[in-house]
């Protein structure tokens, strides 16, 4: 359809396996003409479909919109990976140029008035034209696509609209960046024996590595999340924690050109005027409208429900942290617990409880054996195979492919890994697809998936194994099962495909996948000593599980209160955001009577979820959400009498896994348990029922 420009790699597709671009090829100055013409084909071939004479059907109105606009799908992940993992200053300057005109793209789509008026009216119709349930989830998620983008707005609020939507992608766009920077431009170097009192081994030589990958000399401790935790949990050098604490919390706000508080407001600001145009008093109405839990309501009980349990429990936690800290420093007897010590202090109150000490666990933790778990994990559920393939291109040395099989021997799609922390890659942990599976597709192939999991686990040294804590093993198989909702999808449409479905859905498949890397059988086989290849003991085994709920409160406290604050700055019906939006935050986690010591887990300065794009804002609770659903998901496995059992593997993959979009996802869950939701099993998860019970804990 259109001519390969000469010296443009990304319109030269489908040279390399599973539609892989010719990565080492590509250079930034690509991305512009080349998403710039991907653009111009979708829009022609919308306008195309408005256009048509034959009346509107399903094919060719639904359909044909769901097959549109593939290469620019693909060019826009493509794009968004590389930005996310091996991010330059011209792929950042091109990143920012590119932000506006990508929104205005997506308002361009879903306002064509003569296409909208082809879907409004299948809509209308929907009920009598004789669809299949998928189809009409398709129509149904297509029309709601058009409506949420502005296309039932009169005209000069249609244009105000697309205006919002510009200027809200280049604010979160310098948003993400900003955090990027601050991250970039920080170190704490470590020059002597002092300095390092306390660190394990392992902590040491992240610290080496970051300087080396710096091009310092000795060690430093970054803003990568890898080194900051470790740090704060093991240093014996409180000055030294403190130090990193408030650089780590006052991402975002240091003042000059890369403060994001200025930024912030103005995103509240237009957020604001955006639910005005769309109906809503707020933008948490606006954004929930469209969600599981439906209103700010439900989403609030369930949050106060959890909040309400875990302050007092982050209390008691704290009694004991400052118990143990005042026996063995009298001279801070009486002194509250400080942000910077909470870790440090529970890392030692839970050696002297349970016998357990990361740096005795972490060789059991090496990571190609975890990820040998995960695979392992998922052939035993899913009957699925993985195989290396060292031949393929890849964006940079550290990622790894493998060609992933069903049971039957049929190719299901291609898994990618990038493991690692390094400069020039955003911190965190995600998975996206650089291809969706799909059978609605041009030349009417079957599409597979292209999956991509990315993680931020500081490297071994040069010669020395990965080794993970057990934290990290657990967001290796968080993005595993975010990982596998993409492979195992089962849809003929590319909207419905894999993890696009609803936003307080989404975590259930990788936070029930999680479950399997703490079960003891899995444990036994894959927890092998790097150096012996010995099993993990099972007294160690059995100090993990008793120790399994320490801190919770602690953690619970910091997500939950980070929740709240995301839910309560979107509910507010002024139009104008707040003066001072740090002062706004500490005087509202003050009033919810936020634990002094706790922190939250993110702060609007630097809260990415809510502020580098939207689709968590106002939707911070969906972890806590998908955890309702993941906990008492997970035990429908105990009930049938294990971790692997066959028929409820089914299920999960039949109903969760495999589904996508194309079953409402209420209705999936209930498919997949039997039932409805019930919420004690999170809670006694999380250790808070017994405190529910206790009269002294309300
Ligand atoms: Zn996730």
């Amino acid at each position: 359809m259109s001519a390969v420009l000469p010296g443009q790699p990304l319109l030269a597709e489908g040279v390399a396996p599973h539609g892989l671009p010719p990565f080492e090829a590509i250079e930034p100055a690509h991305f512009e003409p080349a998403l710039e013409q991907a653009m111009r084909e979708h829009r022609e071939a919308v306008a195309a479909l408005g256009a048509q004479a034959a009346p509107p059907d399903f094919d060719n109105t639904c359909a044909a919109l769901d097959r549109s606009g593939a290469r620019l799908l693909r060019f826009v992940a493509l794009f968004h990976t590389l930005c996310a993992s091996v991010s330059s200053a011209p792929l950042q300057a091109v990143q920012r140029r590119l932000a506006a005109p990508l929104a205005a793209h997506h308002s361009a789509i879903h306002t064509d008035a003569a296409f909208f008026a082809r879907l409004d009216a299948l809509h209308a119709q929907r009920a009598t034209l004789g669809l299949d349930a998928e189809s009409l989830r398709l129509l149904e998620r297509q029309h709601l696509d058009f409506v949420r983008s502005g296309a039932r707005l009169p005209g000069p609020q249609r244009r105000r609209h697309a205006e919002l939507m510009q200027a809200l992608a280049e604010l979160q766009t310098r948003f993400a960046q900003n955090v990027l920077h601050a991250e970039a431009a920080w170190q704490l170097p470590l020059p002597d024996a002092a300095a390092m009192a306390g660190l394990p081994p392992f902590v040491r030589a992240a610290a080496r590595q970051a300087a080396q990958e710096r091009g310092l000399p000795g060690a430093v401790v970054t803003l990568a999340r890898s080194l900051v935790l470790p740090f704060l949990t093991f240093s014996e050098r409180a000055d030294l924690r403190e130090r990193v604490w408030r650089a780590w919390v006052g991402r975002g706000e240091e003042g000059g050109a890369h403060d994001n508080r200025p930024l912030v407001r103005e995103i509240l600001r237009l957020r604001h005027e955006l639910a005005g145009l769309m109906g809503h008093a707020c933008y948490a109405d606006f954004a929930l409208a469209d969600t599981m839990a439906g209103t700010r309501e439900r989403v609030d009980a369930l949050l106060q429900a959890v909040w309400q349990r875990a302050v007092p429990q982050a209390l008691a936690e704290r009694r004991a942290l400052e118990a143990l800290r005042d026996a063995a420093l009298p001279d801070e007897a009486g002194r509250p617990l400080r942000e910077w010590d909470w870790r440090y202090w529970a890392e030692r109150l839970r050696r002297e409880r349970y016998a357990l000490d990361d740096a005795e666990l972490k060789p059991y933790f090496e990571l190609g054996r975890m990820m040998q778990a995960a695979f392992d994990c998922a052939g035993r559920l899913f009957g699925l195979r993985f195989e290396r393939r060292d031949d393929l291109p890849v964006y940079h040395p550290d990622v790894v492919a493998f060609e992933v099989f069903d049971a039957d021997g049929s190719l299901r799609g291609l898994f990618l890994h990038d493991h690692f922390a390094r400069p020039g890659k955003r911190s965190g942990a995600w998975m996206n697809a650089l291809r969706w599976q799909s059978r609605n597709t041009a030349d009417g192939q079957p599409q597979t998936p292209v999956i991509l999991n990315t993680n931020n686990f500081a490297r071994g040294e040069p010669g020395s194994p990965t080794l993970l804590s057990l934290e990290d093993a657990r967001t290796l198989f968080h993005e595993f099962g975010h990982g596998l909702h993409g492979l195992l999808s089962e849809v003929r449409f590319q909207r419905l495909s894999g993890t696009q479905v609803l936003r307080d859905f989404v975590e259930l498949p990788s936070q029930i996948f999680e479950h399997w890397i703490a079960e003891p059988e899995v444990l036994r086989r894959h927890a092998r000593h790097w150096q012996t290849g010995e099993p993990i003991p099972d007294a160690l085994i059995e100090r993990l599980q008793r120790a399994r709920r320490f801190n919770q409160g602690y953690e619970t406290v910091r997500y939950t209160a980070s929740a709240l604050l995301d839910l309560a700055l979107h509910a507010r019906a002024e139009a104008e955001p707040p003066a001072d939006v740090c002062a706004w935050e500490a005087a509202f986690l003050a009033d919810a009577g936020l634990p002094g010591g706790c922190g939250v887990n993110h702060r609007l300065v630097h809260f990415q979820h809510l502020f580098a794009g939207s689709s968590y804002a106002a939707g911070y609770y969906v972890y806590l959400w998908a955890e309702v659903l993941d906990a008492d998901g997970y035990d429908a496995f105990a009930e049938a009498g294990g971790p692997f059992d066959a028929a409820v593997a089914e299920r999960l993959r039949r109903h969760v896994y495999a589904a996508g979009n194309r079953v409402e996802p209420n209705a999936a869950f209930e498919a997949f348990r039997g039932r409805p939701p019930r919420l004690e099993p999170l809670l006694a998860k999380r250790g808070l029922l017994e405190a529910a019970a206790s009269p002294a804990a309300q």
